[in-house]
């Protein structure tokens, strides 16, 4: 059996080591950077019908959102600044948040572009089928039947 003395060490060992150990997780855990915080202006947001108002309005202010890439996956920051000028210069819809990261946002923009130029390639070609069967049909003999 132990003396209290010598439970009273081992007690006091034990809560040393777990200082210890809680004082090296503290050092090695990343010190989180302080929240960026840009103000908002409502008057330059772009009119809503909604009932209530974004988080960002009720806040009064931008911080830095992180999202995951919907394309490839990888996690993004889209920063106060950069909601700010979606927001209030861009004037985007606000209910709208960030989904793509910048090199996934090009190639859809790109894709879609290049998806619009073949539709509109389509319907040039139609009208010009239309219109050469129209010049067909005015130039044909009447007696035939
Ligand atoms: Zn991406």
């Amino acid at each position: 059996m132990k003396s209290g003395r010598q439970r009273r060490a081992e007690i006091k060992l034990r809560r040393t080591a777990r200082r210890a150990a809680v004082a090296a997780r503290a050092q090695r855990a990343p010190a989180k950077p302080p929240e960026r915080r840009v103000v908002v202006n409502p008057e330059n947001l772009r009119p809503t019908n909604s009932y209530g108002s974004p988080r960002f309005v009720e806040r009064g202010y931008y911080v830095d959102l992180p999202f995951t890439c919907k394309a490839c996956g990888v996690p993004q920051v889209w920063t106060a600044a950069q909601q700010k000028w979606w927001y209030e210069s861009a004037k985007a819809d606000v209910w709208t948040t960030a989904a793509r990261c910048r090199p996934c946002r090009i190639r859809e923009r790109n894709r879609k572009a290049a998806a619009h130029k073949v539709h509109l390639d389509g319907l040039a070609k139609k009208a010009g089928q239309r219109s050469m069967r129209a010049k067909g049909e005015a130039s044909r003999p009447e007696t035939r039947r």
